[in-house]
């Protein structure tokens, strides 16, 4: 069954389907809520705080409307709710005025103000609630509603003939319940109890689906052969490392004498190098394409960002300028006429180097001899394309450079069908960052440390824990900025950064922090990326215990950036394991090490955490277990299927094509 032969779906619908990345009825049916919103009917007399809340009841008055300009529409009304009449006030809706009058039974969600009992109301539901209502949360985007998605799906659910991924042994032996009841399930949940069931399912299976393909790479790696051998000389290897301007770590050294080693092997080299952000990665990649085209191979590196790339590029260009040479830089913003030009010159050999974007991945982009692929900050790549990219040329090696920092026997599972290589230490000039933990009382003593590093004509980032798409967010910043003003001096300039903010705008208050025309940048998770400010030397993280530690580690690799002294503040009124994880230790695979320990099952009905590996359902590191039960799984199913093709299994066999065709 097609997309399009769902009822009453148009070209409109399909093509807004699409910007989602919605192209099949299995895309939709798994295009998963990534949270819930739950309604539970309360007593009012019961309210304790001012937070959100759901009441049921009746309409008792008339139903006043009041046409405002275009943007403000009232309507009023009183409403009986638990013996007690309140009155409810609802903006902007005003299509809601017809559907209204004495006597309607209802149920509101949004505010109860006691002193003056008004009830601000932010969602109507048309209907008297007697049970708790468990609403999916979508990422619809601004060109599909939400409804007509949620309709879609459900449609979808009926009317599609769901076939079961998982083969019936496995489904057996864990109890797993059917494919389409979970799917059903995971969209309209009604208890815990089903979730859990519906979430073990679709977990297993997404796991299973990726170590099967994980166990099969490892297989053809062991089956394939290169036959080229580049021999490098331990003269050969000291007069590059004679152009650098610092020694090399341990760390360092170790990982190149694994990547020299497997270039004198007849093997391809099939290699991840994990390392904490600021362990030196790049110039490790630097070293084994130098070696790589001594041997007489081009190389080439492929990062992220175009930002990355360039930054890549001009290290490169001065550390290694007396080498003969040729590095050229290739991303999506090279002009047409340099394109062409550098084409031409990887056909014919006269580039050695090619660093860039995905821009090298293009068809046109056709090496004379390449020998070597490095991919920078591979976790942005997922297993499929981890092949296609050693496809440029007859003897390939390849090499991914990780900041994840994961544990040994853990990316040994997942990165399965690579070789590691691990730096755990850092450039011996690096200053420690210092990392405290304190209650809100102590503010006084926060914002002593905060003017301390002020008045030393350094900056200061304060982050907050706010869920991109909740529109409190800016409330909750400008409450930061109020707080923490009563201890500033009057002419210290404060910058708020948020998601929601137009691309021009964010660039500008980043742009206001870089220069030092702002003191602090008070902001959401946004700066994890791509913020870097070396004279901020301090960062203070509001409600700590409400992030990850593996998110607080990156954050707090914001700060430390120079041979300054470096300070982090974990604000925060509960006690926490994981913060003192993190007042402890600054070692990125240590912390990651702690993070599987203490955390547990992950909360139901909370935020789905996104995977590194951007996994639909599952998470690496919160499901841990069911990760290592599918990879022995898998490679039994794949012992026990491979001699004859998995010719029972049409889901898989569709894979193992897909891999060959594409080796
Ligand atoms: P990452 O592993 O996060 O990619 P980089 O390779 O960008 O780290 O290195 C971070 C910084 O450390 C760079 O400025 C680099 O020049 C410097 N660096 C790398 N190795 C050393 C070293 N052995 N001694 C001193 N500085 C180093
Ligand atoms: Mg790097």
């Amino acid at each position: 069954m097609e997309l399009k032969e769902l009822k009453g779906i148009g070209s409109k619908t399909l093509a807004s389907l699409r910007d989602l990345g919605i192209n099949s009825i299995d895309d939709l049916v798994r295009f998963y809520p990534f949270r819930y919103n739950v309604y539970k009917p309360i007593n009012l007399n019961n309210l304790t705080s001012n937070e959100t809340v759901t009441i049921i009841g009746k309409v008792v008055s008339k139903v006043s409307f009041f046409r405002g300009n275009k943007v403000s529409n009232i309507i009023r009304f009183s409403f009986e709710t638990c013996n007690r009449i309140i009155n409810v006030t609802i903006f902007n809706q005003p299509y809601l005025s017809k559907q209204l009058y004495i006597n309607k039974e209802l149920t509101l969600v949004g505010k109860y103000d006691e002193i003056n009992n008004i009830f601000t109301v932010s969602k109507v539901i048309n209907e008297k609630l007697d049970h708790t209502l468990i609403e999916g949360v979508y990422h619809v985007g601004t060109n599909i509603k939400k409804g007509v998605l949620v309709n879609l799906i459900n449609e979808a659910l009926n009317q599609y003939d769901i076939k079961e991924v998982i083969p019936d042994y496995i489904n057996n032996q864990y109890e797993l319940i059917s494919l389409k009841k979970a799917l059903s399930i995971i969209h309209n949940p009604t208890n815990n109890n089903d979730y859990k069931k519906a979430l073990l399912k679709l977990k297993y299976e997404e796991l299973f689906v990726f170590m099967f393909k994980i166990n099969l790479l490892k297989i053809r790696k062991e089956l394939s052969e290169s036959f080229v051998i580049k021999d490098i000389s331990d003269d050969m290897l000291n007069e590059v490392k004679s152009l650098i301007p610092f020694n090399l770590t341990n760390g360092q050294n170790e990982a190149l004498k694994d990547i020299i080693n497997d270039f004198k092997k007849l093997r391809r080299m099939n290699r991840l190098v994990l390392g904490d952000v600021g362990s030196g990665k790049t110039i490790v990649a630097f070293l084994s394409l130098i070696l790589n085209s001594k041997c007489g191979y081009q190389g080439t590196m492929i990062a992220p960002t175009e930002v990355l790339a360039q930054q890549h590029f001009n290290n490169f260009v001065n550390i290694f300028k007396d080498l003969n040479i040729k590095v050229s830089l290739l991303t999506g913003s090279t002009s047409l006429n340099e394109k062409k030009q550098i084409y031409k010159d990887l056909r014919n050999g006269n580039i050695d180097i090619l660093i860039g974007t995905h821009a090298i991945l293009e068809d046109n982009v056709i090496f004379e001899n390449l020998g070597l692929v490095v991919t920078d900050e591979q976790h942005r790549f997922g297993v499929n394309q981890r092949n296609s990219l050693r496809n440029k040329g007859k003897h390939v090696d390849v090499l991914y450079m990780s900041a994840t920092p994961i544990p040994r026997t853990y990316a040994l599972t997942i990165y399965g069908d690579m070789d590691i290589s691990i730096i755990k230490d850092k450039p011996s000039n690096r200053k420690k960052i210092k990392t405290y933990k304190y209650d809100f009382s102590h503010m006084n003593d926060v914002m002593n440390i905060v003017n301390n590093e002020l008045n030393n004509k350094h900056q200061v980032y304060m982050v907050a824990p706010l869920i991109e798409d909740e529109e409190s967010d800016l409330n909750d910043l400008n409450n930061i900025k109020d707080t923490i003003s009563k201890y500033l001096d009057k002419n210290i300039k404060v910058g708020i950064l948020h998601g929601k903010l137009k691309n021009i705008e964010k660039d500008k208050i980043i742009n206001d922090f870089k220069e030092g025309i702002t003191d602090i940048l008070i902001s959401t998770t946004v700066i994890e990326v791509g913020v870097d400010v070396a004279n901020a030397t301090c960062m203070v993280i509001f409600n700590a215990e409400r992030f990850g530690l593996s998110t607080l580690h990156q954050l707090r690799g914001r700060v430390g950036r120079n041979d300054l002294e470096s300070k982090c503040i974990l604000l925060s009124d509960k006690d926490s394991e994981r913060l003192d994880c993190l007042v402890k230790s600054n070692d990125g695979f240590y912390i990651s090490e702690m993070d599987l320990k203490l955390r547990g099952s992950g909360d139901l009905f909370g935020i789905r955490q996104h995977g590194d590996m951007e996994f639909k359902i599952a998470n690496l590191v919160q499901d841990n277990k069911i990760l290592l039960q599918t990879k022995k799984d898998s490679e039994e199913f794949i012992k026990n299927n491979i001699e004859n093709n998995f010719i029972n299994y049409p889901y898989f066999k569709a894979i193992v094509e897909y891999l060959i065709n594409n080796d």
